[in-house]
């Protein structure tokens, strides 16, 4: 039997604990070296995914730690296997974090990802058939908010409001007559590819007219809530469902947040209706992740996102480049390639080659097919975790024109791009 202080110091040399580097290399040293070799990747290239961010080394640790061997169906204090002590523990201190940094009255920290979370939020509140209104995918919803291909189209009647084609902004107005007209159960906003902010009360106003569920899937802005940069949806929404790998800068997963009269549906439609057990390394590398958001330094991280994300924006609009909806009122923005006389995929490959990791993205009322498109998606998140601002912001902006313009430089801009990253390191202390 070991003592306490001995297991700390196994788990600090990490040999029997968590994530042994070591182990791996020695027992498996192929997939070692792709870890490796990813670790490299992330280094040496502009991450600019805006749904990607940097988790903290102490995120890592949780995440590969010997709470992935526990089984713990059920909750806090109601599981169906012994042995729950310890991971009872870690649940409820990541459910009161949750609470407290969001305000809410009830949090489900157990869903796997940001689209099992959504499956949870439909099981909670609706029954197949039933309507539901969403964001239409071409102007920037999500999979899950009705695609013919995802489960919410195939089992849900989704109806799709837009945004405006003057402004690119929501159509609030078009949103109010479709809700009057086909009475959804459910009316969902938060998209994947919007970047300006959401009129949460408006939306509130209309829900209550027709009678429907409120449901905010915050998985892309949520970040920037609890940083406090941007005006939260917890005190107007029923439910705010989100993933916590995005600019909240936690480990890959999803969560749900509810008024206190929903907590048991939701807790219901998580388990048992659509998953087994919680992945408790997971809930605790949650936890962790909700720690870091308490404090005032991830409140500057989540202003400076924003700020990055307009430089960023502005520096591609003095390229040439159109900005859609006029700019950005957060982590990303949604670049119109147009006059530069490509497409959305030229763009993204071309870039590709040049070390700068972003992806292609329909824009509004675009003429080309979603496998083309004509604009790309640009998110700050990550280079803002490596210590990048605005000045840096505007060295990649021209690095990324210069990428689409000068594809036969390729490889000259890739070099520029790593001396780049070498100023600001990943995982420095590695
Ligand atoms: C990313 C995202 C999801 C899905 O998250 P996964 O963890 O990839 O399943 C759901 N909704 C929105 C709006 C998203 O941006």
């Amino acid at each position: 039997m070991r003592t306490s202080e001995e297991s700390r110091e196994g788990a600090l040399s990490a040999k029997y604990y968590g994530a042994s580097y070591e182990a791996l290399e020695s027992q498996d040293p192929e997939v070692a070296a792709m870890l490796i070799s990813e670790l490299e990747r992330e280094r040496n290239g502009l991450q600019l995914i805006a749904s990607e961010n940097f988790t903290s080394p102490a995120v890592l640790a949780a995440l590969g730690s010997t709470l992935s061997n526990k089984y713990a169906e059920g909750y806090p204090g109601k599981r169906y296997y012994g042995g729950c002590e310890e991971v009872d523990k870690v649940e409820e201190l990541a459910i009161a974090r949750a609470k407290e940094l969001f305000g809410a009255d009830h949090a489900n920290l157990q869903p796997h990802s940001g689209a099992s979370a959504n499956i949870a939020v439909y099981q909670a509140f609706t029954k197949p058939g039933d309507t539901v209104l969403a964001m239409s995918l071409p102007h920037g919803g999500h999979l899950t908010h009705g695609s013919k291909v995802n489960f919410s189209g195939k089992w849900f009647n989704v109806e799709s409001y837009g945004v405006r084609q003057d402004t690119e902004l929501i159509d609030y107005d078009e949103l109010r007559d479709l809700a009057v007209k086909h009475k959804p159960k459910m009316i969902c906003s938060g998209a994947t590819a919007y970047p300006s902010l959401i009129d949460f009360k408006r939306v509130r106003e209309i829900c209550d007219e027709v009678g429907a569920i409120m449901w905010v899937d915050a998985a892309h802005f949520i970040g920037l809530v609890a940083g406090k940069a941007i005006p939260s949806p917890v005190p107007y929404a029923d439910v705010v469902s989100f993933t916590t790998h995005k600019v909240l800068r936690g480990p890959r997963g999803g969560m749900i947040l509810a008024k206190a009269e929903h907590g048991a549906a939701i807790d219901k439609a998580v388990f048992p209706g659509m998953q087994g057990g919680p992945i408790m390394s997971a809930v605790a590398a949650k936890a962790v992740a909700l720690k870091e958001c308490l404090q005032p330094s991830y409140q500057r991280y989540a202003k400076d996102v924003i700020s990055n994300a307009q430089a960023l924006a502005a520096g591609l609009v003095d390229e040439g480049m159109r900005a859609v909806s006029g700019g950005t009122q957060t982590h990303l923005a949604l670049i119109d390639v147009q006059a530069l006389g490509v497409t959305g995929k030229e763009s993204d490959e071309r870039c590709g080659s040049a070390g700068i990791t972003l992806n292609k993205n329909s824009i509004p009322f675009d003429p080309q097919p979603p496998s083309i498109t004509s604009g790309i998606r640009v998110g700050s998140p990550s280079v803002t975790t490596q210590g990048m601002g605005v000045g840096e912001m505007r060295t990649i902006a021209s690095l990324i024109a210069r990428a689409i313009k000068e594809p036969t430089a390729a490889a000259k801009i890739s070099g520029e791009v790593k001396e780049l990253c070498r100023r600001f390191p990943v995982y420095p202390e590695n």
